[in-house]
């Protein structure tokens, strides 16, 4: 069952050299107990897309169209008062490095009963004890102790784990976990990646997970959107974007994976084009070793290869 849709999303930036489009016609849901992981290269607008979700825009983006829908309202036109009810309560965000979400001045669990007292309503002995459990439910040890603690005596696998209790203690319906284990080492990676799918399991959430990590969304992801320079660019169910991807960004990305044993890695010719640089056509026509003459001239749409599985490019037409 679908939680949130994101409907055709447009967005731009004010630069310097005037409004420059950042991305063109994003559309993908999030459903009840299941992760989605929007990939791509650094800069291609994952995070914006995320960020969208939630209103976190910075002051020179703006929404020029679409829809995301939530509960059946459209979160782009929502006060900010209904928002504040949203962000945290029902869709939390786990950032790449929790400790710009946790405040140093304040011991991790006086900052974890402010956000139960905000969304919860809970004061006294029964936030306590929903701070407690939530620690618990993140399998952080003797978790009444370490409430008293500072951010800066949690290692960074412990910080990322009280964020997420965070989005327990107060029952978010979906997560939105930007690169939430780049910063860590990879045994502490594969715990909170543990972690996720018991929450996912155990409470049927939602996750919109951004990475650049396809060896994570292999042995993660359920489905998979892959981005390139804003626009999706292949959208399907996670094993049958691995056993048949389509798309010639996605074929060349899994064909860099180091796991690709007797294969010799390759590399994508070129760098992804930055907002300033206008491109006509198919956006990944100048690196794509499959360009053809229309691809320079008109935009892919969305080709349907099976039921859930689309490629915008020309070849699946
Ligand atoms: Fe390559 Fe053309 Fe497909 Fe774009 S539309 S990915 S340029 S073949």
């Amino acid at each position: 069952m679908s939680v949130l849709e994101v409907k055709n999303l447009n967005l731009g930036f004010v630069c310097d050299c005037g409004f420059r489009q950042a991305l063109w016609d994003i559309s993908f849901s999030l459903d009840c107990g299941k992760i989605l992981a929007l990939v791509g290269e650094s800069g291609c607008g994952k995070t914006i897309s995320a960020m969208s979700i939630l209103q976190l825009l910075p002051k020179r983006a703006s929404l020029t169209s679409g829809e995301i829908l939530y509960e059946n309202k459209n979160l782009i036109n929502m006060g900010n008062k209904e928002l504040q009810n949203i962000r945290g309560k029902k869709i939390a965000l786990i950032p790449q490095d929790p400790m710009t979400s946790l405040n140093p001045l304040f011991t991790v669990g006086e900052q974890l009963l402010e956000v139960i007292y905000i969304h919860q309503g809970l004061k006294g002995k029964d936030a306590y004890r929903k701070a407690v459990e939530a620690f618990e439910e993140v399998q952080i040890p003797c978790a009444e102790e370490r409430l008293k603690a500072y951010p800066h005596e949690f290692s960074g696998g412990m910080k990322q784990r009280a964020i997420i209790a965070m989005a327990l203690a107060c029952n978010a319906e979906i997560l939105i976990a930007d690169e939430p284990t780049t910063a860590l080492d990879v045994t502490i990676q594969a715990q909170i990646m543990d972690l996720m799918h018991k929450i996912k399991k155990e409470r049927n959430t939602a996750i919109l997970l951004i990475t650049h990590d396809l060896a994570l969304v292999r042995e993660h992801a359920d489905s998979v959107c892959v981005m390139y320079a804003g626009r999706i660019v292949e959208k399907a169910p996670a094993d049958e974007f691995f056993a048949n991807p389509k798309h010639p960004y996605s074929v060349a990305l899994l064909n860099s994976l180091p796991s690709n044993r007797g294969k010799s890695l390759e590399t994508i010719c070129g760098q992804p084009p930055s907002i300033q640089q206008d491109i006509s056509g198919c956006r990944f026509h100048p690196r794509c070793k499959s360009v053809m003459d229309i691809c320079v001239k008109e935009i892919p749409q969305q080709y349907k290869i099976s039921k859930c599985h689309y490629s915008a490019c020309f070849l699946n037409k």
